[in-house]
């Protein structure tokens, strides 16, 4: 069978989206809409999108006044935000998607920057009988402290990967075995996030480090900043970007010098 994914990104409709949220109560909705443009927003997230240099303002300003709140309330709200956002996404004609936010059980807490924090899109089923069916798994342990704008480029990375799946099945199972597809992938969706906005990844930097400062002080902030300077481009197979400059780096380590956390935080708001 041709798949409809496999048309050009600007014939792409955008399709039903079915989503299973398992939050406890399993939550269903479904988004319908019919759009033909290029942009791989539908048109009722255009207008989301543009709010995003006033989400990104909110988040920071929130984050130099009551830091527990913020988490707090980020937490609370991360099943609607990741829905809010999937939902501001075309989906590939004749795929379901099903998504889910959770963690692995574990006898501890997982913290962001350890092994077990990742999340996956995974491919269910490709096949006339069986459906097209993927899933999206968003860990909680990486992700849910996150404010809106923070998590928009974790988002926007899986969600090209179920672009990947639907335009090319075969590829996408093959490149779990093969590093050097999983890198091309990898790569892939790290640009497409990347996209969006130089601004989002710094939120999604800022707001990681910070929460694991409050979380563990220098030790696990530190922790948290080397993955995304030293260690992300090397992780599993490879390809991904480096999330954090030298510039932001170094900020931070001269945050952790002079013991001011503020220093790294107010770095991002010149
Ligand atoms: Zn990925």
């Amino acid at each position: 069978m041709r798949l409809v994914s496999q048309a050009p990104m600007a014939q792409w409709y955008c399709a039903r989206l079915e989503i299973l949220a398992f939050t406890g109560i399993q939550v269903r909705f479904l988004v319908g809409a019919l759009c033909k443009q290029k942009a791989i927003y539908t048109k009722k997230a255009f207008g989301f999108m543009k709010d995003f240099s006033h989400l990104i303002a909110e988040s920071r300003r929130k984050l130099k006044e009551n830091r527990k709140e913020f988490w707090s309330n980020n937490k609370k709200n991360h099943e609607e935000n990741l829905k809010k956002l999937i939902d501001s996404f075309k989906i590939p004609k004749g795929w379901k998607l099903f998504v889910t936010a959770s963690r692995f059980l574990s006898k501890r807490e997982i913290l962001p920057f350890e092994n077990g924090s990742w999340s996956s899109t995974n491919l269910i089923a490709a096949t006339e009988k069986q459906g097209f069916e993927m899933m999206i798994f968003f860990n909680k342990a990486r992700l849910e402290f996150l404010s809106m704008p923070g998590l928009i480029p974790i988002v926007e990375h899986e969600i090209e990967h179920v672009r990947q799946a639907a335009r090319n099945p075969k590829e996408f199972l093959d490149s779990i075995r093969n590093d050097e597809l999983s890198r091309k992938l990898e790569a892939q969706a790290d640009g497409q996030a990347g996209k969006i906005s130089g601004e989002l990844r710094k939120q999604w930097v800022l707001e990681s480090v910070v929460y694991c400062y409050d979380l563990g002080s220098w030790k696990a902030a530190k922790k948290m900043a080397d993955f995304f300077y030293k260690h992300l481009e090397k992780i599993h197979g490879g390809g991904y970007e480096k999330a954090m400059t030298r510039e932001e780096y170094k900020t931070f380590l001269d945050s952790m010098k002079k013991k001011d956390i503020r220093i790294f935080i107010n770095f991002f708001n010149r």
